[in-house]
């Protein structure tokens, strides 16, 4: 990819107008991020530019000596002849779409996002633009969100239900994003809510962003805890560690897109898989594409193959961003 506005390099999205990267792999002087998650915010650049709420977050991920400055959403700023703005890509908390405009020219570089309801970060702004670098993390038709109050009203029931048979319940959620919105929906009624440690420290800032989320304990190691009626939120990381054996009598489940895969639940001996995606889903990929009225779109993060093939279909320039990274299970 190469225009007017962004081109790609070896480190990652390039705009030579501005002399700046977005959400680079490779180490560089100047980089704008869209969020703290650790495949798109990476330690090790000289600086760093995201939204006011991204920061806190992404000092946890990067180290908090490192050269983070914040802008409001949908403030502009001129970098060198560009002109940049952040706009909530509704993906976990302070999670931005990069806006770059140069000569009247507009790309929007979408990092994560969904259009659908999440009660712990900012709604998805709809951009107009000339180009758009979408996600496509589950770009294919399988892929479908209920609304997010089934899916904590699932896991509500879930958890009462082991309650009364005297289990604990232990839910793997990813640890940014994702646990906060498991949190943010569980009703702290039925139960202790306990997290991993992995979790705990991203909560503060979530509250001083104004999310409500219940009272949690914190497990501390070598304490010792009666989990039996109460909920656990920890990241899959730990799924098969020798942390999660104290959990023996508990049941497992886990919240994730990749739960709408026939099989995935199985195949990690989870008694329960609740649907529950940061991502856009397959209509909601295609709504935003087509609401941005982009007259090129290109395609990262994800197989784009069936979604490129669907949009070019209907007539549009929709292409795979070549050289871009082919994501794997590991973050959502
Ligand atoms: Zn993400």
């Amino acid at each position: 990819m190469k225009n007017e506005v962004l081109e790609l390099r070896r480190e990652g999205i390039f705009c030579p107008a501005g002399d700046f990267y977005i959400d680079p792999r490779g180490k560089v002087d100047r980089a704008l991020i869209t969020h703290a998650h650790s495949d798109h915010g990476r330690p090790g650049h000289n600086s760093y530019l995201c939204s006011d709420t991204c920061k806190s977050l992404l000092k946890i991920r990067i180290g908090k000596d490192a050269v983070v400055e914040s802008l409001p959403f949908g403030e502009k700023i001129k970098i060198g002849n560009s002109l940049v703005s952040f706009h909530p890509a509704g993906h976990i908390l302070g999670s931005a779409q990069i806006r770059v405009e140069v000569n009247g020219r507009v790309w929007v570089v979408s990092g994560d996002y969904k259009p659908q309801e999440d009660q712990t970060c900012e709604p998805f702004e709809l951009l107009k633009c000339n180009g758009f670098i979408t996600e496509c993390t589950f770009g294919l038709p399988v892929y479908r969100w209920l609304p997010e109050e089934k899916i904590h009203q699932q896991i509500n029931e879930w958890w009462l239900e082991n309650k009364q048979d005297d289990k604990p319940s232990l839910l793997f959620s990813y640890s940014l994003g994702k646990a906060q919105r498991v949190l943010a929906g569980l009703r702290k009624e039925i139960g202790s809510i306990y997290v991993h440690s992995a979790v705990y420290p991203f909560l503060e800032h979530y509250e001083q962003a104004g999310i409500k989320l219940p009272q949690v304990m914190k497990i501390e190691r070598g304490k010792e805890y009666d989990f039996n009626g109460s909920i656990i939120i920890a990241p899959p990381a730990v799924e098969d560690s020798t942390w999660t054996r104290k959990f023996r009598s508990a049941r497992k489940g886990f919240a994730s897109g990749w739960m709408a895969i026939r099989g995935a639940r199985r195949r990690r001996n989870l008694d329960r898989g609740f649907i529950l995606s940061d991502h856009a889903d397959w209509n909601g990929l295609i709504d935003v594409i087509k609401g941005t009225g982009a007259e090129e779109i290109k395609v990262t993060h994800g197989n784009g193959d069936a979604l490129t093939r669907y949009l070019g279909e209907q007539g549009m320039n929709c292409s795979i961003l070549s050289g871009a990274s082919i994501r794997g299970e590991e973050e959502e």
